[in-house]
């Protein structure tokens, strides 16, 4: 993929005329971020970082993300539903990783004391990017699936009028009036609505789970803002709040506040430091109430890296999606290499090769948010140090994806106008519903295309290092 821009990318002036629009543009469609400096106020915000051009996207690859995210959805809401598998699959990562082993014992105790929720609702964003083979043509990998606070899906509706804006003004309209409608926020809102509903209790609130540190608000803001236009009450809480004023009744009903909550949307939850003892008991009580959670605990788990890996394995995709040979193939398709690090021979092999040809993988310990995978010369070092002992089981091991970069520039607050070469990540959301045993919602609901620089191995765009794009269908 040269890419489409080839000529104007070249043509310093336009650019840099462009990029001025470009952030005005960004700023007036809601493209927005608070600052670092007060990440817990809106007095003054900024645009959030974006590429200039939007990025060229393989028209089969982007249509096949979209074919599978059905099945995907499937998929992890049958690994949520299978305790032997989630039991069998994480018991050598929880010996050695706390965090999946607190969610782990959280899950345990939830399902002993008996579910008291039975209506389910999952959002979910499932990552790819475009490896080039030998011969060059492009395929689809998967990167990873989000099961708990997969983000963007309300901002990146918002740069498909700046980038048709940048088009416009760099002479092609033509290839603007191209550009593809995309909403993700409003998918994502008409599960929680369609949750909310099924729980049954007018007067209940939806309450959006949210971190301490709230710079990404405005993402947030959209979704809470299809609920509000439906007439669904939203409050916005942490754990902490949780901790203090959550209380259930005797049907495990929840409250906040005196408020009767129906649905939990966390944005929170996903990483280590997002828990203290108090944030752990609020967690535990939140999985316990009847209230739906986005995810449940266990779904949250169904997205760990490990879980990811032993998908992998011929035969486990046919016994977790019995009777869907079809799906089954469509999900197996998008799989790159994924390499368990167990104790054991299968480990052993592995993890010699890794050292002796560290730049064909990446390492991905069971965490989120970007940041922490390692790669080429630090890979080698760690996986030496910690190949003789357990802690190698807390990681897996993956191929690495090597897309074709194309020039572009990277737009940030703060930052000079200078060109990059570039590499990009489509996500697609999925949404769906289940009350009981029943599947009442399962869509596909939109997309996300992050772009970085190639000097950068790892990290998404709440880490600084990825950035919004839009997809220009080639
Ligand atoms: P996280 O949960 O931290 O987002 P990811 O698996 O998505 O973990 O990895 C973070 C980033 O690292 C991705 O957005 C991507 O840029 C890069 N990355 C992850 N896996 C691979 C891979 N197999 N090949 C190339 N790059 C990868
Ligand atoms: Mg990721």
């Amino acid at each position: 993929m040269a890419g489409p821009w080839q000529a104007v990318v070249q043509d310093a002036a336009a650019m840099r005329e462009a990029a001025v629009c470009a952030v005005d543009a960004a700023l007036l469609e809601g493209v927005l971020m608070r600052t670092e400096a007060e990440p817990n106020a809106s007095d003054v915000v900024n645009y959030a970082p974006f590429t200039l051009l939007p990025s060229a996207v393989p028209r089969a690859l982007f249509e096949q993300a979209y074919a599978v995210q059905q099945d995907f959805n499937l998929l992890v809401d049958a690994i949520s539903q299978n305790k032997e598998f989630l039991e069998r699959t994480l018991a050598s990562t929880i010996k050695v990783d706390d965090f999946t082993a607190r969610l782990f014992r959280i899950h345990k105790q939830v399902l002993e004391e008996g579910l008291a929720q039975s209506v389910f609702l999952g959002i979910n964003r499932s990552d790819y990017m475009f490896d080039c083979g030998v011969d060059g043509t492009p395929a689809l990998k998967q990167i990873e699936i989000n099961t708990i606070a997969a983000s963007f899906g309300g901002l990146t509706s918002r740069t498909v009028a700046v980038h048709g804006r940048v088009l416009k003004v760099l002479g092609k309209s033509k290839e603007a009036s191209r550009l593809l409608p995309n909403n993700p926020s409003r998918g994502l809102a008409s599960g929680i609505a369609k949750a909310w509903e099924l729980y049954g209790s007018p007067s209940a609130v939806v309450m959006f789970l949210v971190e301490e540190v709230q710079r990404n608000i405005f993402d947030q803001r959209c979704v809470e803002n299809e609920l509000w236009n439906r007439d669904i009450r939203v409050i916005r809480k942490r754990f902490r709040d949780v901790f203090e004023k959550g209380s259930l009744d005797d049907a495990k009903r929840l409250y906040i506040d005196g408020q009767e909550v129906a649905v939990v949307y966390y944005r929170e939850g996903y990483v280590p430091k997002n828990y203290d003892q108090q944030n752990w008991e609020a967690r535990l009580l939140l999985e316990r109430s009847r209230a739906v959670k986005c995810p449940d605990i266990a779904t949250q788990l169904a997205g760990t890296k490990k879980v990811q890996q032993e998908l992998s394995r011929p035969g486990t995709l046919e016994r977790l999606l019995p009777g869907r040979a079809e799906a089954v193939a469509r999900i197996r398709a998008t799989f790159a290499g994924l390499y368990s690090l167990d104790v054991g021979e299968e480990g052993d092999k592995i993890a010699a090769t890794a050292i002796a040809d560290p730049d064909r993988f990446v390492l991905k310990p069971q965490r989120e948010g970007g940041g922490n995978n390692l790669y080429g010369e630090e890979l080698r070092q760690v996986l030496e140090k910690i190949k003789d002992t357990p802690e190698r089981t807390s990681y897996i091991l993956m191929d690495k994806i090597k897309p074709q970069p194309a020039k572009n520039y990277l737009l940030r607050a703060h930052s000079p106008l200078q060109v990059s070469e570039c590499i990009s990540e489509l996500g697609i959301f999925g949404v769906y519903v289940r009350q009981g045993k029943e599947m009442v919602m399962n869509e596909a609901a939109g997309h996300l295309l992050r772009t970085k620089a190639i000097e950068h191995a790892d990290g998404g765009v709440a880490a600084g290092v990825a950035v919004l794009d839009t997809p220009f269908l080639v």
